[in-house]
């Protein structure tokens, strides 16, 4: 892996995993992504093997690391910023929100905190509504493990002014949810290409920058198959827009911490595999032994720094 890449930028969608070749069930299987198709060299479904194409490497990734069960969000979230196998050392996969085991983990160390530490600038880019550090602040709501990462890292989350500023990003990419699902009538609606192509000025300005789409888990949830589809096809055009913009000192990690949106014929998790897409400089080395989500932490740092 070519050492000391100025940026990677993480893409986390939220219960995304790899599930059968079923239309009628897997919107990965219905949904029109021909981008990310080829970045993977192969459609994102059960069965792959690692591969991938001359600009990326696509590896099945194992969220469930051993423990018997199905993979939840707060222990996949820690496994991925800190490179621990946080279900085994908590002994259950937990969710969705981490409990006093889970953060003391996130404490000690993770991802945000070590760039931080050594020097870097990291963010979590997502924007809040005020509802949401209201009820932060007020003890009603939990920090979810990326969020509580980024809070032992001495880090701030952002705003809605910061979203109106263009300094953060809507979780759907697009911003259309600020607009329809709260209810704002002024923060910024872009295409997927250029919600893609600001992603990558937003990458651009730091070291480690981490952006979640927690909808798709949401949608693995509840549905509707549409609305997931779409959110795919949104997401192909996102890529289009990233990749046009993207620059070669820079590492994108897209991945995911427990199956859930691939098949929508159970509202719960599943025990997939989750995919992890790696596009950039070093990408095959990045792959190379890539077996569960403990691998992603080190080898981000190794990208950046030249050591785990
Ligand atoms: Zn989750």
């Amino acid at each position: 892996m070519p050492k000391s890449l100025k940026h990677v930028l993480f893409i986390f969608l939220d219960g995304i995993g790899l599930g059968a070749d079923d239309p009628a069930v897997n919107p990965f299987a219905a949904a029109a992504m021909p981008l990310l198709d080829d970045l993977a060299g192969g459609r994102w479904l059960r069965g792959r093997q690692p591969g991938g194409s001359v600009q990326a490497s696509f590896v099945p990734t194992d969220p469930r690391m051993g423990i018997a069960g199905r993979p939840q969000s707060a222990t996949g979230q820690a496994a991925i910023l800190t490179g621990r196998n946080v279900p085994a050392e908590i002994g259950t996969h937990y969710g969705p929100r981490p409990n006093p085991d889970i953060r003391a983990i996130l404490a000690e160390d993770n991802l945000f905190k070590q760039v931080v530490q050594r020097g870097g600038t990291a963010a979590l880019i997502n924007a809040y509504p005020p509802h949401f550090f209201e009820a932060v602040n007020r003890g009603k709501r939990l920090r979810s493990a990326i969020q509580q990462a980024v809070h032992e890292a001495g880090l701030s989350l952002f705003d809605d002014e910061a979203l109106r500023q263009g300094e953060a990003m809507s979780p759907d990419w697009t911003g259309e949810g600020w607009r329809q699902e709260l209810g704002y009538k002024d923060t910024p609606v872009f295409t997927p290409y250029e919600a893609g192509k600001h992603l990558a000025e937003l990458a651009r300005r730091r070291t480690f920058t981490f952006f979640s789409n927690w909808i798709t888990d949401v949608l693995g949830h509840r549905g509707p198959f549409e609305q997931a589809v779409t959110m795919l096809e949104v997401f192909d055009g996102v890529m289009a827009g990233l990749l046009e913009n993207w620059y070669d000192d820079g590492l994108i990690v897209v991945s995911s911490d427990h199956g859930n949106m691939e098949d929508l014929s159970t509202r719960k998790h599943t025990e997939n595999d989750v995919p992890t897409l790696i596009i950039g400089p070093g990408h095959e080395a990045f792959a190379e032994g890539l077996v569960d989500l403990a691998g992603l932490a080190p080898r981000i740092l190794q990208a950046l720094y030249g050591t785990p």
